[in-house]
């Protein structure tokens, strides 16, 4: 199959979304610009390194792929609209598993009416994919990191950890209850798309996608909002199939794990129930974990409630903290 042929055999016939102007087939795609503003985002998948053929198979690496870029439209409040595909291809890879890395990405697609609007071919030594993905969102409600305030609720989607336990089940090859359920939330996160579309009427909220674990998430939003955030350990929701392995393993998943593709984000008492009540509407759950404390000038801190001690929640591991001196400052 030559680059032609492969380009007409992932080409969509039709495009979903009415504001594509020119999709695949010219220099470059022209998209009718609309009333709201444009949100845009790449990320790269090199094989090897953010995947392995051991545990994914073309599918399951297109469909990761483009859900990571989705789940960071979702956490700037985004309605996701098209996407552009750079796919470095080896020699080593056969047409088929090549062509279901585009099925995996299309399945995504057409759940959130997204166009494949262009990209581009290359050959190379080893698969690297690389996806931009193009949102819209009402200005106003931009889900910036910088948008926590103090008293805020802080809410995370879903639960946390199962990707983490996910990856170490195919790495092991481990045999518990809910093996594939976490193998499943590995190789198919879903972003939470569904989860902030009908929060429209919450006029701030900030958020941050899970990709790299709480940990980190949490400190982003801190640092960006210029607050400290505080959250309790017993609050932090994981799945009840997490608990079969050891407790520090789940405690490094739950805070470190990353790539669980879940929203972690704070909002004002008031508009509380209207989050309980969009995750409710769509069966996804949604778990209050902690709040915005107060605002701080310098060194803005994610404070971690545990066993009746006050712990800083570091970006990666954590460090426990005289009880005292902390409440000192
Ligand atoms: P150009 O020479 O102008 O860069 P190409 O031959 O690279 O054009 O691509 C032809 C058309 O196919 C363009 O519209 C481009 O966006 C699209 N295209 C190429 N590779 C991909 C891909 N991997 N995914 C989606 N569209 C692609
Ligand atoms: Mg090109």
């Amino acid at each position: 199959m030559n680059e032609f042929d492969f380009i007409e055999a992932i080409k969509q016939q039709t495009y979903k979304q009415a504001s594509v102007i020119k999709g695949i087939g010219d220099d470059a795609a022209v998209i009718q610009s609309s009333v709201n503003d444009l949100v845009t985002a790449v990320d790269t998948f090199v094989e090897n390194v953010h995947f392995t053929w051991e545990h994914l198979n073309g599918f399951h690496i297109g469909y990761r792929a483009l859900a990571a870029n989705i789940s960071d439209l979702a956490a700037m409040g985004a309605t996701p609209k098209y996407y552009l595909v750079s796919i470095v291809v080896p020699d080593s890879i056969d047409q088929q598993s090549l062509l279901t890395i585009f099925d995996g990405m299309n399945e995504l697609a057409d759940e959130y009416q997204m166009d494949l609007i262009g990209g581009d071919t290359v050959s190379g030594k080893e698969l690297v994919i690389s996806i931009t993905v193009i949102g819209t969102v009402s200005g106003k409600i931009t889900r910036y990191r910088s948008n926590a305030r103090n008293g805020d609720i802080v809410f995370v989607t879903g639960t946390l950890g199962d990707s983490s336990a996910g990856l170490y089940i195919l790495n092991n090859n481990v045999n518990i209850k809910g093996k594939e359920y976490f193998i499943n939330r590995h190789r198919m996160p879903t972003p939470r798309i569904d989860f902030i579309q009908p929060l429209h009427q919450i006029k701030r909220m900030a958020l941050n996608d899970v990709s790299d674990g709480i940990g980190s998430e949490l400190q982003e939003i801190a640092h960006a909002s210029n607050v400290d955030i505080i959250i309790d350990d017993t609050l932090i929701p994981i799945h009840h199939d997490l608990r079969q392995f050891p407790y520090d393993q789940q405690t490094e998943w739950k805070y470190y794990g990353g790539e669980d593709f879940e929203l972690v984000g704070t909002v004002d008492k008031e508009n509380w129930p209207l989050i309980q009540q969009a995750a409710a509407n769509i069966d996804v759950k949604v778990t209050k974990i902690g709040k915005v404390i107060h605002k701080k000038a310098i060194n803005p801190t994610v404070y971690l409630q545990k066993d009746k001690q006050l712990s800083t929640l570091k970006k990666s591991g954590y460090i426990h903290m005289n009880r005292r001196k902390c409440n000192e400052s």
